[in-house]
């Protein structure tokens, strides 16, 4: 049976709660050194929305994916679904909660020797053999991948993989699923059209999506909500645009948007009065060229519709991003204007 269609507890859960709520969640592993994955982690996940988990590599991600699904148990702390907790692997037969699929990293799931249409199909029961045929033909036609239903896994691309493992956990409508960097193999051109079908896909049918990912840039647009990790830590939970324009902390403000951290004494050098430390993101500046300024530009990133460029003048340096292309070769003098700047209280 599954969570979803026991009778709920009113006392836990209901509606306008998070359809997924983590209590103080603490889990370590104990190798040579004991690792604190997960430190206290309380947080809520919206049903029908893309929640996604931002970090640097090695600060909990995947531990807290894996928390949720139920794969793994927590040390200290709960996840709730619906109100319930969810039963760590020793109290279940079968691993992972009912009600949510996963796409782990890799393909580890996937039948390589099988074509397409097997893999997805083999989700299905046989009692409804008509239904198994139409599940699987819409939910083919549904991530662009009707014609390579008689391909070996074998002989796919990566980002082609990675949509059967989409394909395979959605077949059986689950009300989560969860993905652990699930762009990762698909080349650039191709991750937008995945991104997007991502995106109509929650919209069309209300599943509630938790992805991975230690690229921000690529899930700014696509997720509702970002939960920002740091060594176990969560650092800021929000909406993205909130949390890319008004950073709480320099953690989240580099991770975001590759922002410059200034302590008050380094914005005076930039001409800004400030009564705390600030993030200015990189395209929060404009240059002009100033022979007589201290600040020379040291490096020049070429970006293609932009340039990184790196300033500095011997005590401070900034990463600026200049739209007009070779305006400000190595060895410039330039003036930085400050547009915007956005102070840690
Ligand atoms: P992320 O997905 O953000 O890269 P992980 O959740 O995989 O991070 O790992 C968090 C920390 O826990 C890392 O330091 C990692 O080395 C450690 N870790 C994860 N899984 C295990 C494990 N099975 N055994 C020992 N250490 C682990
Ligand atoms: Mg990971």
């Amino acid at each position: 049976m599954s969570a979803s269609s026991c009778t709920l507890p009113n006392d836990t859960y209901q509606d306008g709660l998070p359809l997924i709520h983590g209590k103080n969640l603490s889990r370590s592993f104990h190798g040579k050194e004991p690792i604190v994955a997960i430190s206290g982690l309380s947080f809520g996940i919206s049903e029908g929305q893309i929640t996604a988990i931002i970090g640097e590599s090695g600060s909990g991600k995947s531990t807290l994916l894996r928390l949720i699904y139920g794969v793994l148990g927590p040390d200290d702390g709960e996840v709730r679904y619906r109100g319930w907790r969810v039963p760590n692997p020793k109290e279940k037969l079968i691993p992972g909660h009912d009600a949510m699929r996963m796409v782990s990293q890799g393909f580890d799931d996937l039948n390589t020797y099988a074509n397409v249409w097997d893999n997805v199909a083999s989700q299905l029961s046989n009692t409804d053999l008509e239904a198994k045929y139409s599940k699987t033909a819409q939910i083919l036609k549904r991530l662009r991948m009707a014609h390579l239903d008689k391909q070996r896994i074998a002989d796919l691309s990566g980002g082609e993989k990675q949509r059967v493992a989409i394909a395979r956990a959605l077949v059986n409508e689950p009300e989560v699923l969860l993905m652990d960097e699930p762009f990762n193999q698909v080349d650039a051109s191709f991750r937008e059209v995945l991104q997007r079908d991502i995106i109509d896909i929650v919209r069309e049918t209300g599943v509630t999506v938790v992805l991975v990912s230690h690229d921000p840039a690529e899930v700014l647009s696509m997720a509702d909500k970002l939960l920002v990790l740091k060594e176990g830590h969560l650092m800021a939970a929000g909406n993205p645009a909130v949390l890319y324009r008004q950073p709480p902390n320099a953690y989240t403000a580099r991770l975001l948007a590759k922002s410059n951290i200034l302590s008050q004494e380094e914005a005076t050098q930039l001409r800004i009065e400030a009564s705390a430390n600030i993030a200015i993101h990189p395209e929060w500046m404009d240059l002009h060229e100033n022979p007589s300024s201290p600040f020379e530009v040291l490096d020049v990133r070429f970006k293609g519709f932009y340039e990184e460029l790196l300033v500095g003048d011997g005590h401070l340096q900034v990463r600026v991003i200049n739209h007009a292309k070779d305006a400000f070769p190595v060895g410039t003098f330039v003036d930085i204007q400050v547009k915007h700047a956005y102070p840690f209280h």
